[in-house]
């Protein structure tokens, strides 16, 4: 029983990393670490997310968009449960789902050159960087220019 319902709860969470983060599609909402717990018995699939800033325009979204994909999946009395303690923080992005980010042209929390304390660019690795906006796209990203490079990136705001 105990296999079972492990079973059940990896096949539900490959369903939500089908799920692009609706602000960084290049990650899945479980890369992005929203995802806290699933329950799933007879009478109830139950899935608790934690928004990445209590103020999160997302998380209604991303809940939105679980509903919907395990519907489409075939499963019956959805519950979507907000947690909201412990808070969501940056360290539950695994080092892979940095890089990832990286990749993507984002660059990742706490990529931060240790002497100069400057955001090092995603896309030539150069220290070498300016803030330009503290708030970018989206309130969890900051705005900054690289210097050597001269292009613009979204920095992963570490909190
Ligand atoms: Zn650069």
């Amino acid at each position: 029983m105990q296999n079972g319902s492990k079973m059940i709860k990896n096949k539900i969470l490959s369903i939500l990393k089908q799920i692009p983060d609706p602000e960084i599609p290049a990650i899945n909402i479980v890369e992005l670490g929203v995802v806290r717990k699933i329950i799933c018995n007879e009478n109830i699939t139950q899935v608790s997310i934690t928004p990445t800033y209590i103020a999160c325009p997302a998380i209604d979204l991303i809940g939105k968009l679980i509903k919907e994909k395990l519907v489409k999946f075939g499963y019956k009395n959805i519950n979507i449960k907000m947690v909201y303690y412990p808070t969501w923080t940056t360290d539950w992005i695994s080092e892979e789902t940095k890089l990832k980010l990286k990749n993507y042209g984002i660059s990742p929390p706490n990529l931060i050159n240790s002497k100069n304390k400057k955001i090092i660019c995603p896309k030539c690795n150069s220290n070498n960087t300016s803030l330009k906006s503290f708030f970018s796209s989206t309130p969890c990203k900051s705005l900054h220019k690289c210097n050597d490079c001269i292009e613009p990136f979204e920095y992963f705001k570490c909190i």
